[in-house]
């Protein structure tokens, strides 16, 4: 099922550890109208504007993928709200640069440079267009930095 021209609804709930562990990561109706907003917001107009592949490496979880994962309970990826991604051949900083600039969304975050990814979300409630970076310290801990910060 195509999302949006360039996305699918199997590459927006696609996750390795799902399989790995037999749990079931199928989007509920609500969940895919929300996909189907973000990549309409942002999404498309990224891989439009770049003109090249965007790698999508997390979209949505249940609320069973995202306990796996030991993600946030209160993620926006559990309600579809969210992807983390990257742009081939694209910085990640410039990446989010170009989102904080150009569109609209709810939460942005530069998650662990450029060995990491763009954390997106938009939401129909909501477009707080908070940005962030996140960072993980030297004890393993992810702390978060207002702001896109090199
Ligand atoms: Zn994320």
């Amino acid at each position: 099922m195509n999302l949006s021209p360039h996305f699918t609804l199997a590459e927006m709930t696609r996750s390795a550890t799902a399989v790995r562990r037999g749990i079931d990561n199928t989007a509920p109706p609500p969940v895919i109208a929300a996909l189907r907003l973000l990549c309409a917001e942002v999404l498309e107009p990224v891989r439009a504007h770049y003109g090249r592949p965007v790698i999508v490496t997390s979209g949505y979880r249940s609320p069973a993928l995202n306990r796996a994962i030991g993600g946030s309970a209160s993620s926006q990826h559990s309600l579809g709200e969210a992807a983390d991604f990257t742009v081939a051949g694209i910085s990640n900083i410039a990446v989010c640069r170009w989102i904080e600039q150009n569109l609209r969304f709810d939460q942005l975050i530069y998650e662990f440079g450029e060995a990491g990814w763009v954390h997106a979300s938009f939401s129909a409630r909501r477009a707080r267009n908070q940005t962030l970076t996140a960072r993980r310290t030297a004890s393993g801990q992810t702390t978060y930095l207002p702001g896109i910060v090199a």
